[in-house]
């Protein structure tokens, strides 16, 4: 009896303080934080920060100033003068390591004659947000930046610290941005898990169906092939023609297949969506060490089979300089994407057998980003992800992916940092014309990030 006394006055109490605990965390005003974070956005893209140069700094003067107004304090690291990355900190209890986001300053260059608005005006129309960068990637910026204000204004408590960094030169110049961080500020950006670019939702008829989140990356491997002949006149045919044995080698590459090869994070991705998709597709994601389903699968879809396997796609070729001779040698750059985990000297050992021409040297392959382990699909911000995920869109379903492009995040699970990659929809043109988000897509995402955020972050 008095067991049982005690027992339901625990329970009471402890459904009063609960209740007590949801009364008092201000409730956020979702509405009015993407109203905010249109505005934010939109004055972001008018800051040219194309790289190169990148110009990186203006764009963090600007993060500086609307943080400044809040009082939240951030400070601007360069390695370069203009290339600026920006950090920020809301301070926690300490009890639990800090949660990172971030999102990366400069874009990609523009082909403005393509455009039908201007890359650098921030237009806001139909519901829609445009400028180069509106994707790629100051919509991550600007997601951090709201929640980081809304955390600060609504005073949520924190048992980890919150961490903002705008990095410089993601888009191919990370020696100033990611790298630089790393290893010089390593003690400010520091943390246990980051949240940035490389996900994404889809949405169907006004309903989210999927939320996909990034748990590790292709490794990004480019790598030369040089073919040598004898440069003569062209009226008399050879067979060593380097021209023709790079175009021989070129296509012996792309008629072979590398090995299939899964992951815990790509396995879980083709069961999740074997699970919702209709019988026939499922057939085929449950069934990838059949050749006959694989074969079937890379015909459907060429970005699926990349997940698969490692790829290699030739980009540029150089050959011949007179339209009368034989020139001696012609190259040709491949974009190569190992797996996360991929032995390179053993691909390229295996591309040199497929090749199989002396004359055809296939030169050591270059990149920037580290090879990193695979970020968990256990730990507490994956399942704070997911949880998430089923309240806000309960109709959906969470995929951890595999990014066949690169991103910073690399640099971060390098480090040890279990890195996600989230997103939205309703964006398009990202390194492409017409760059733009929609209005209703970054309302969503700042209220995901939020929310990862708190369910992470927040004291209990
Ligand atoms: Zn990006």
């Amino acid at each position: 009896m008095t067991r049982a006394g005690t027992f339901s006055r625990t329970v009471l109490a402890a459904g009063l303080l609960l209740a007590a605990h949801a009364w008092a965390a201000p409730a956020p005003d979702f509405q009015a934080a993407r109203e905010e974070a249109v505005r934010l956005l939109s004055a972001y893209l008018r800051i040219d920060t194309v790289n190169p140069p990148g110009n990186e700094t203006r764009g963090a003067e600007f993060l500086k100033s609307v943080l400044a107004r809040e009082g939240i304090a951030s400070e601007i690291f360069e390695l370069v003068p203009g290339r600026g990355n920006l950090v920020a900190r809301l301070k926690g209890s300490g009890r639990k390591r800090p949660v990172l986001m971030m999102g990366h300053i400069d874009v990609v260059g523009v082909e403005r004659e393509k455009w039908t608005v201007d890359p650098f005006g921030g237009l806001v129309r139909d519901g829609l947000i445009y400028g180069r960068g509106a994707v790629d990637d100051k919509l991550m910026g600007i997601a951090g930046l709201e929640v980081l204000l809304m955390l600060h204004r609504l005073k949520i408590p924190l048992e980890r610290d919150v961490i903002f960094l705008a990095e410089a030169g993601e888009e191919s110049s990370t020696q100033v941005g990611i790298d630089f961080m790393v290893e010089r500020h390593w003690d400010r950006i520091a943390a246990e898990f980051s949240l940035a670019e490389s996900g994404g939702m889809l949405e169907n008829n006004g309903v989210v169906t999927r939320v996909m989140v990034t748990a590790t990356e292709k490794l990004s491997r480019n790598m030369k092939l040089v073919a040598r002949g004898v440069s003569a006149h062209g009226s008399v045919p050879r067979a060593d023609n380097p021209l023709l044995r790079l175009s021989s080698a070129l296509v012996r590459l792309a008629a072979w297949r590398p090995p299939v090869r899964l992951n815990e994070v790509t396995r879980a991705y083709f069961s999740r969506l074997a699970a919702v998709s209709p019988p026939e597709e499922a057939y085929l994601y449950t069934h990838l060490d059949d050749p006959e389903a694989v074969e079937k699968l890379r015909a459907r879809s060429p970005h699926l089979d990349a997940l698969l396997r490692a790829t290699i796609t030739p980009t540029i070729m150089q050959g011949g300089f007179r339209d009368n001779t034989i020139p001696a040698t012609a190259e040709a750059t491949l974009m190569v994407r190992p797996l996360p985990d991929e032995d390179i000297p053993s691909l390229m050992a295996s591309m040199r057998e497929v090749i199989a021409d002396a004359a055809v040297e296939l030169q050591p392959s270059w990149g920037r980003r580290p090879a990193a382990p695979l970020s968990g699909l256990n730990t507490e911000m994956f399942q704070a992800l997911e949880r998430v995920q089923k309240r806000l869109f309960p109709k959906a379903v969470t995929l951890p992916t595999m990014a066949t492009g690169s991103s910073d995040s690399a640099q971060m699970r390098a480090k040890g940092v279990h890195a996600y990659g989230i997103g939205t929809f309703g964006g398009s043109g990202g390194h492409g014309n017409d760059e733009r988000v929609s209005v209703r897509g970054l309302g969503a995402l700042v209220e995901f990030l939020y929310n990862a955020i708190v369910e992470v972050a927040a004291a209990r």
